[in-house]
């Protein structure tokens, strides 16, 4: 090989970019696609989900209600739009409920996509864009941010998806609310919770934490979790592919619903 060919560094170069951008960009591109037609298909797929709520741009923020009895547990995930395997885990966990609804003794409703705007275009935060996991009215709101993926909006709950999830806990009065994210790998904790994020691990295997390494004001899990004082676990699924994240995360959540407090 003729290292002092200018045109081998060219090809070298080209080779890297692809790799480095080109690959991920596909990637996306193909998993964007996957989102779009699940979100198209939901109520296709199942008669069980209805319309809690509108996005920013109209469109639905579905829920649905399986098993019956108190303490009700509320799954959230989608958040943030660039968390699709959140998305992805939710809805698997509907289609499980409601093959096999012996699986739960309590209560759960679940929320797949708390921000279909973003969702649909692979974003962090909303139409507005707003992250809604730091437009959350807690004790910490906070009206700057360090990044613009965190813009907390110009008030608490200005934004649509921020209030529906707020009309969620004041119509359910959930016992316990898990918040599903990416791509940290924990079991998060706030509130009084520990013992339900543990419940979890011994499943996921993730580690058990309050604290997510940086600050979050106006977080879901500070204001849930620590302002009303609802135990509230935010889990970070692990960069897994969805099988994997099946297999650790179904009898997790599982165990959520079915959680029974020790006090
Ligand atoms: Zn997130």
């Amino acid at each position: 090989m003729n290292f002092h060919n200018p045109q081998l560094y060219s090809y070298l170069l080209l080779f890297f970019l692809v790799i480095r951008f080109g690959v991920p960009l596909i990637r996306k591109k193909i998993e964007l696609n996957q989102t779009t037609r699940l979100y198209g298909q939901i109520r296709l797929k199942s008669k069980r989900w209805q319309v809690f709520a509108k996005s920013e741009r109209g469109r639905n923020i579905y829920y649905r209600e399986e098993g019956s009895g108190s303490e009700t547990t509320l799954i959230l995930a989608g958040f943030h739009g660039d968390e699709p395997a959140s998305f992805r885990l939710v809805l698997r966990l509907a289609d499980l409920l409601e093959a096999e609804p012996d699986l739960i003794s309590k209560p759960v409703v679940l929320i797949p996509v708390v921000n279909p705007d973003g969702l649909l275009e692979y974003r962090r935060t909303n139409a507005n864009s707003v992250d809604i996991n730091r437009n959350f009215p807690g004790a910490n709101w906070s009206a700057s941010a360090s990044e613009a993926k965190f813009s907390p909006g110009s008030k608490p709950a200005s934004e649509p998806e921020t209030r529906a999830v707020l009309a969620l806990i004041e119509q359910y009065k959930p016992a316990r609310i898990i918040s599903i994210h990416g791509y940290l790998n924990m079991n998060n904790y706030d509130g009084p919770a520990r013992e339900l994020a543990e419940s979890m691990a011994a499943v996921n295997g993730y580690p058990v934490t309050p604290e997510v390494g940086y600050s979050t004001p106006g977080s879901f899990g500070g204001y849930a979790g620590r302002k009303l004082n609802i135990p509230v676990v935010t889990l970070e699924l692990p960069r897994l592919n969805d099988e994997v994240l099946w297999q650790q995360n179904a009898g997790a959540l599982i165990a959520a619903i079915n959680f029974n407090p020790q006090n």
